[in-house]
């Protein structure tokens, strides 16, 4: 590759501040609303034009799908986002479990009320590029925008990219897996227009799916408890609009997907049906290809649910999500590692910050939380080696596969983003290092923030 030098030069420094979470998602919206209601100054940073993360910037609306009658979870602000968007928004049935589907677009304004109700400081249109970064110690980071390149300071910062981006520039180790084993991406898209009268009649009399189908294409290993429960599932139109020529097989439509929603309106959201393998999401040459792709393979699936699927015959595309939907990319190699064995054998931590039901969606499981059974994610987890005061929250903290298709889950990714706002405030309070706060303290902060760790 071709290099060229670029020139030192002297940057503004925007603001300067006691906490900095980098990225606005479930995590990082967590991150910034604890720290600032335990008394912190926080300013949350956002490459995009909104707030929201998976949910709002590729319309994930299903953030609770794995809610069943036992179900045992963290608390705190998992409960206060639904109920901010059922106040606010309103929110539609979520169809395979107890939970309200959010409204993907609504949660923009939900998440911008959520920011503004907690005091913190909010920059939009800004991409953290590079950590600014002194004896191991990170002191805020570079972001360019449309004012140019400029500088936050920090006293303490919080990686939420998905990605993170902050460790990885900072020179945190982190693992990526080789772009083949990676999980797909997804172009996610909402329909409008649908006969949902005829749509419902469809799935109660003919397509009766359950998770059991997952088997099919996915390959997926349930439980057992799991296969008659059901599953807004549907394989069997895409299998045959690629057999019968109605999707060119080198469009390369994957073969089976989930919808989330079917709304009084005539829509049916979230429709998760286009996956796209050997995709690096931290690439933009990856990311390029990807986007294009996605579109098209999209719009050929709604050509095919059109022709296929009873009550989609006159219907539409309403819109893609603003952008691809990422995953999974680098993970940090944390104080703790999580595992398979931790997710699914209810592993119990000293240092515990969040618990999350034993779900796992991906890796070749899916596993439903049907029982109260839940695992502990230890405050290590989130904790990056090498570099102090910097904490990972939501899907890249440290851990397996298995483990990551678990804690990957958005309601998961609010527990740990909660838990590195308390824990960044209280060591700012206390004037110790991020990695080394006194874990009652941040636990007793949490239980005061109406978070079950334990
Ligand atoms: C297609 C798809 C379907 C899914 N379905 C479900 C589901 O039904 N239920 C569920 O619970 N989970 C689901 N997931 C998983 C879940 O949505 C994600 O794992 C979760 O949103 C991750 O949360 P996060 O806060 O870690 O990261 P994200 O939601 O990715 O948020 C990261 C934020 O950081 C910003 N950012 C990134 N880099 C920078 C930077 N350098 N500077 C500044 N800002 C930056 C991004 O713009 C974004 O706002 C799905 C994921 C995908 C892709």
């Amino acid at each position: 590759m071709n290099l060229i030098h670029e020139q030192a030069r002297d940057i503004p420094v925007l603001a300067e501040t006691d906490l900095l979470v980098t990225g606005g998602g479930p995590a990082g919206l967590a991150a910034a609303i604890a720290a600032s209601r335990e008394g912190v100054n926080v300013l949350l940073m956002e490459r995009y034009g909104c707030f929201g993360g998976v949910i709002s910037q590729v319309g994930v609306e299903g953030f609770a799908w794995y809610r069943h009658e036992k179900t045992i979870e963290a608390g705190g602000l998992v409960p206060e986002f639904e109920q901010k968007c059922a106040e606010i928004a309103g929110s539609n049935p979520e169809c395979q479990s107890l939970s309200q589907a959010l409204d993907a677009e609504m949660f923009k304004y939900v998440a911008d009320v959520m920011i503004e109700e907690a005091k913190v400081r909010p920059l939009l249109h800004s991409a953290a590029v590079q950590a600014i970064v002194e004896d191991g110690i990170i002191k805020g980071v570079i972001a360019e925008g449309k004012s140019g390149r400029f500088a936050v300071l920090a006293k303490r910062v919080i990686d939420t990219t998905g990605d993170a981006d902050i460790a990885a520039f900072a020179g945190a180790p982190y693992t990526k897996a080789p772009k083949d084993k990676l999980m797909s991406v997804t172009t996610l898209f909402h329909c409008k227009g649908v006969d949902t009268r005829r749509f419902r009649d469809y799935i109660k009399n003919e397509l009766k799916p359950t998770y059991r189908d997952w088997g099919g294409y996915w390959s997926i290993k349930t439980s057992g408890k799991e296969d008659d429960l059901f599953s807004p599932y549907f394989e069997r139109p895409f299998v045959e609009a690629v057999q019968n020529g109605l999707v060119p097989k080198e469009a390369n439509v994957s073969l089976g997907g989930s919808w989330s929603s079917i709304t009084d309106e005539g829509e049916v959201t979230q429709l998760n049906v286009v996956f796209i393998g050997n995709v690096d999401c931290t690439d933009i040459e990856d990311l390029t290809r990807a986007e294009i792709q996605g579109r098209r393979n999209a719009l050929y699936c709604v050509e095919v649910l059109r022709k296929k699927v009873p009550g989609f015959e006159k219907a539409k595309l309403r819109n893609f999500g603003m952008t691809l939907g990422a995953r999974e990319s680098r993970k940090i190699e944390g104080r703790s590692f999580l595992t398979a064995e931790d997710v699914m054998g209810e592993a119990r931590f000293d240092d515990a910050i969040a618990i999350f039901p034993e779900f796992i969606d991906g890796a070749g499981y899916l596993i439903k939380p049907t029982t109260g059974r839940y695992y502990q994610i230890p405050f290590g987890c989130i904790v990056p080696q090498k570099i102090d005061n910097l904490l990972v929250a939501g899907r890249s903290i440290s851990g397996d596969q298995i483990a990551h298709v678990s804690f990957r889950n958005m309601a998961c990714c609010v527990a740990t983003g909660q838990g590195a706002g308390v824990a960044a405030a209280v060591s700012l309070k206390e004037g110790t290092p991020s990695s080394m706060v006194d874990i009652r303290k941040v636990q007793q902060a949490l239980k005061r923030q109406n978070v079950r760790y334990y």
